[in-house]
């Protein structure tokens, strides 16, 4: 309106009949019916989210039951004086409150004195009361009053965007429309008309963007419209739309996931980090990986896809991912994510607890690479893990897509610069992580061996090997397990080894033998190779040193994490050179 006569599109394109209503087509039919058969309420509550045009549908109502000449299908003729006053806005019998700033008795009593004025050159009088559940008791009881014996030619029509809110002696006099949010094809639909009516060139993908962006509402949709198309001087693409509105490219999602599928966890923690890198919020990553892994879900089968809300083009390329998946993958990734989600807020590093759980979703079809040190490639051979053998962990190809690279290359273009320096660029931590590693990679290569021979030469309390006196008291099941109790009670940091214990009590196999059954490989190893630790306490307690525990895993999905994401995370840094390497390599924090 400001200057060359610009009318935003949300007013421009105000639907001035029921048929041009958006989304909302089942109901603009049963008002229709009713005005064509004359069967007209006192009062109706159009309920339902902001900006589906309740409004709108309410002020076409006021037009169309006063309209001199309705058309065959009960239209307003847009013709007529009445219609014309209408359009122009200047119709006497319509009168709008917006009850959001005025709610006091006062207020309404303006309303209710308004209603004892008859029509003017019309039939009837309507009283449009905007988000009606703001009034005061005080205005709800003086409105009431009005509301229960209006005048014959009188016509409430009351919106609310939280019909909840509304007290009941309203509703019980109230006519009740439900109004849906607007569907995201729905809102394409309308945007490509309007666009080609503005002479604008608007890809399909980013008419997409805006309508999902606008939430099933009409009139967010224009204003978000309007913006792009003026910062796009009228040739919209998807690209710079997104930058527009600052909306995450979901290309990274299926990026992740193919990533997923080939259990590529380095990948996976760059393309993370390029997200970060552009200023997106870890929490909101998350859940659009879950909305993503979500939209695969319902594009795998066809009687679901109407579930995806977007326009067929943008919608097949979710189709085609979906089909190089499983479904029982597609479950197990969203709950991980949900997992994640819940979660977050707690965590103490939430950038470690996305990661993690982008380690698990690599895991689900490829869970041995990253259990055993099988990965020899990753790891480097030389005692002297000093300059980060750049080959194996980072690769760089697929991150040049990227239009913007720059943060990319620090972890494999400097392939010289210590460790240490490199680990500085990203975080202080990581440097100390460092080190501890170091010594443990200069021990051995396999990562299991390694952490038991540590283990042992640590472990001072080996009774048996101490004294050569054999104890061997009798003990019964209860007695280990009390013991087994205060195990766990008395060393509340050995996180890994007491929430497994927890998780799962001996069960007597033999004389002094006992079992227990993990959930994960994980677990099994971290148990067998802290064994000496444990074992031997419950050995002390018991006073018995026949007394012996095995160890096997359970048969069922192995994903049954029971360790927490910081536990699992200690655990693989400590087990495995190329995790470890990875996490200095990336400047991740740890812990
Ligand atoms: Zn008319």
């Amino acid at each position: 309106m400001s200057d060359n006569n610009y009318i935003v599109s949300a007013r421009k394109y105000r639907p001035s009949t029921f048929a041009s209503v958006v989304g909302q087509q089942s109901l603009t039919h049963t008002l229709k019916t009713a005005i064509a058969s004359g069967r007209l309420a006192h009062a109706y509550l159009f309920c339902g989210p902001r900006g589906v045009g309740k409004t709108t549908c309410a002020r076409i109502f006021a037009k169309t039951i006063n309209c001199e000449h309705p058309t065959a299908d009960g239209e307003a003729c847009n013709e007529c004086a009445s219609c014309q006053a209408f359009n122009n806005q200047q119709s006497y019998n319509i009168t709008e409150l917006d009850a959001a700033s005025n709610n006091s008795v006062e207020d309404i009593r303006n309303i209710t004195d308004q209603v004892r004025i008859p029509p003017q050159g019309g039939r009837y009088r309507v009283f449009i009361i905007d988000e009606v559940h703001m009034l005061s008791n005080q205005a709800f009881n003086a409105f009431l009053k009005t509301l229960e014996e209006p005048p014959e030619y009188a016509i409430f029509i009351l919106a609310t965007t939280e019909k909840q809110k509304v007290i009941p002696t309203i509703l019980s006099r109230c006519q009740i429309y439900d109004f849906a949010r607007i569907t995201v094809p729905d809102i394409v639909a309308q945007l490509q008309r309007i666009a080609a009516d503005q002479g604008v060139e608007a890809a399909p993908e980013a008419l997409n963007v805006i309508a999902q962006k606008a939430d099933g509402a009409m009139r967010d949709a224009l204003s978000i419209f309007d913006q792009v198309v003026a910062s796009t001087e009228g040739y919209i693409t998807y690209q710079n739309t997104i930058a527009n509105l600052n909306v995450l490219d979901y290309d990274y999602y299926f990026r992740l996931v193919d990533t997923f599928v080939a259990g590529d966890v380095p990948q996976s923690l760059l393309i993370y980090k390029e997200v970060r890198d552009k200023g997106f919020d870890s929490l909101f990553f998350i859940n659009g990986l879950a909305a993503h892994l979500r939209n695969l879900m319902v594009a795998q089968t066809p009687a679901t896809r109407v579930l995806l809300e977007m326009d067929e083009q943008v919608s097949g390329r979710y189709v085609d991912q979906a089909a190089a998946v499983s479904a029982g993958f597609l479950y197990r990734a969203v709950d991980l994510c949900c997992t994640c989600d819940l979660n977050y807020r707690d965590a103490t590093s939430k950038q470690l607890l996305v990661e993690l759980t982008l380690v698990k979703l690599c895991q689900i079809l490829k869970p041995v690479e990253v259990r055993r040190d099988g990965a020899a490639p990753t790891v480097s051979p030389q005692p002297q893990p000093a300059p980060p053998q750049p080959q194996p962990v980072a690769q760089p190809q697929p991150v040049a897509r990227q239009p913007q690279p720059v943060a990319q290359p620090q972890p494999v273009a400097q392939p010289q610069p210590a460790v240490n320096s490199q680990a500085a660029a990203g975080e202080s931590r990581p440097a100390s992580i460092r080190r501890r590693p170091a010594t443990t990679v200069a021990s051995a290569d396999a990562g299991s061996v390694r952490i038991s021979q540590l283990t042992r030469a640590d472990d001072t309390s080996k009774p048996a090997t101490n004294t050569g006196h054999v104890r061997r008291e009798p003990f019964t099941d209860e007695q280990l397990l009390d013991a087994w109790k205060a195990y766990i009670a008395t060393h509340p940091n050995e996180h890994v080894i007491v929430s497994t214990m927890q998780m799962s009590p001996p069960v007597r196999s033999g004389e002094n033998q006992y079992t227990i059954t993990v959930a994960s490989a994980v677990q099994e190893t971290f148990m067998n190779d802290n064994k000496a630790k444990w074992l031997n306490v419950l050995r002390d307690t018991l006073n018995n040193d026949l007394l012996s525990i095995d160890i096997t895993v359970a048969e069922t999905e192995p994903e049954h994490a029971i360790l927490s994401p910081r536990e699992l995370a200690n655990d693989m840094a400590a087990r495995l050179p190329q995790f470890r390497k990875l996490v200095d390599e990336l400047g991740l924090q740890l812990a």
